[in-house]
């Protein structure tokens, strides 16, 4: 079958077929086109045709996961978009969302009841990014550790023959007993399904746990010198452990500015949030990280809350993630994922910003739970500049060489980065 039948074919099952938007990655290759099922029927007999051909192709769902991977490809071939793939459901009663890969946060948020128990906070990315694809790239539900833990039941479609299975689940297991317990009994292979880059198995549906939402918020700030010390660190760490503090990131100045936050504090800020049921709770877990936060010679202070809009970063609006393919300005973002111990991730601090290339990068350090972290970098250039993008090349080899020297891994690998 030539690559013309191939892509007749799929157009005759109802498949969209576009050519692809543009990308801000520097490594792999744009596909040749965008293939969009429009119903999991549709997706099955594309897959079966796609297997019979010898043209590469992974999938996504509303491929925003811009600096990642987006809309690149190891191999030139196709992407099979599952955009149009948008039905979703809320249990209520359990606070589970169940969606299709085309379903963004914005549409599960405005389904919840407002004021009601559950919350749905949109990543970094934006509020119309994909909440199956967050899941599936290990995203930070910030504050709530990885997306990952928050992941239930898998409706998942086999590669080759277009057959749908739930990994580890016998047959007649309630439905809802399937989407409320975290796991199936016994071994099973949810693992396989995290970070392979659109090149594994085919997620078709997801279900989500919904956060619980606090009934009292206050939204609060460490401001620290210009060097994270063994003080700050162990500080955030027991409020961490003892779940003191959500939500919480460490920051430099330059990173704020980025985002265009007024910054009148022009060193480290450690900001986070702290919820509680009741006005009494509240002012009672405060007084508690007033306490620590003065034991380990920190300064506690209010922040008015100002929401990390990441994609501030590179100049782009939240709700329009999808400017950034066609727009001057790119971005990439390494991550590493460290041990929460103060010793080390302050020497691995020490090396990125002593290194003249890397002092003004605007990196953010975030925990995952009370014993690791990850830290990311994006790395921002102009797409159309020589210069620039050899800046961000020396940047990002120079950053992976650090990386490699402390033996972390990356976080989060991306579908044109990661191997296999
Ligand atoms: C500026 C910026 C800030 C960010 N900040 C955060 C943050 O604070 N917290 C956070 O958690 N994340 C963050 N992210 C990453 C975030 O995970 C993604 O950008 C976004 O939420 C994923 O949605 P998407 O539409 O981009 O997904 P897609 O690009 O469509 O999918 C992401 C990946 O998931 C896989 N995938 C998608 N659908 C399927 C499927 N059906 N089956 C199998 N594999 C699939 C593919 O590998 C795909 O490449 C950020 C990204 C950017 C660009």
């Amino acid at each position: 079958m030539t690559e013309t039948e191939l892509l007749e074919r799929l157009a005759s099952l109802g498949c969209e077929l576009s050519r692809p938007p543009g990308s801000t990655v520097t490594g792999g290759v744009p596909p040749d086109w965008v293939v969009q099922p429009g119903s999991v029927e549709q997706l099955a007999a594309a897959v079966r045709l796609l297997a019979g051909s010898p043209v590469p192709w992974r999938v996504d769902a509303l491929g925003r996961n811009w600096g990642y991977d987006d809309s690149r490809v190891r191999l030139p071939g196709l992407m099979v978009r599952l955009a149009r793939l948008k039905r979703f459901s809320v249990d209520a009663e359990l606070g589970l969302a169940t969606v299709q890969p085309g379903v963004s946060f914005a549409e599960v948020a405005a389904a919840l009841e407002p004021g009601g128990p559950w919350l749905l906070p949109a990543p970094g990315s934006g509020p119309h990014t994909s909440l199956l694809g967050n899941a599936l790239e290990r995203g930070l539900l910030a504050g709530l550790g990885e997306r990952e833990r928050h992941c239930r039941d898998f409706l998942v479609m086999d590669r080759v023959d277009g057959s749908l299975r739930r990994l580890g689940w016998a047959e007649g297991i309630d439905a809802g007993a399937r989407k409320a317990l975290p796991y199936p009994p016994g071994p099973h292979r949810q693992g396989e399904l995290f970070q392979a880059g659109g090149y594994g198995p085919i997620v078709v549906e997801l279900t989500h746990t919904l956060a619980v939402r606090p009934g009292r918020r206050a939204f609060l700030a460490l401001l620290a010198g210009d060097e994270p010390t063994e003080q700050l660190l162990a500080c955030w760490r027991v409020a961490v452990r003892e779940e003191l503090m959500a939500n919480s990131f460490l920051q430099p100045a330059q990173r704020r500015r980025l985002q265009a936050i007024a910054t009148a504090h022009e060193g480290l800020t450690l900001k986070f949030s702290v919820t509680a049921r009741s006005d009494r709770l509240l002012r009672a877990k405060i007084a508690e990280i007033q306490d620590l936060a003065r034991s380990h010679g920190q300064r506690l202070v209010v922040n008015k809350g100002d929401a990390p809009d990441d994609m501030a970063v590179i100049d782009a609006r939240a709700d329009r993630p999808e400017d950034v393919g066609v727009g001057a300005t790119g971005v990439e973002w390494r991550t590493a994922g460290l041990p929460f111990v103060p010793a080390v991730v302050i020497a691995f601090w020490h090396e990125v910003v002593s290194d003249p290339e890397l002092a003004e990068l605007p990196w953010t350090l975030r925990p995952l739970d009370q014993r690791a972290l990850v830290w990311t970098a994006p790395l921002v250039y102009r797409k159309e500049e020589g210069d620039s993008r050899r800046a961000l090349e020396r940047k990002a080899d120079r950053l992976e060489r650090i990386r490699r020297a402390f033996g972390l891994p990356e976080h989060r690998t991306g579908a044109v980065r990661s191997t296999g």
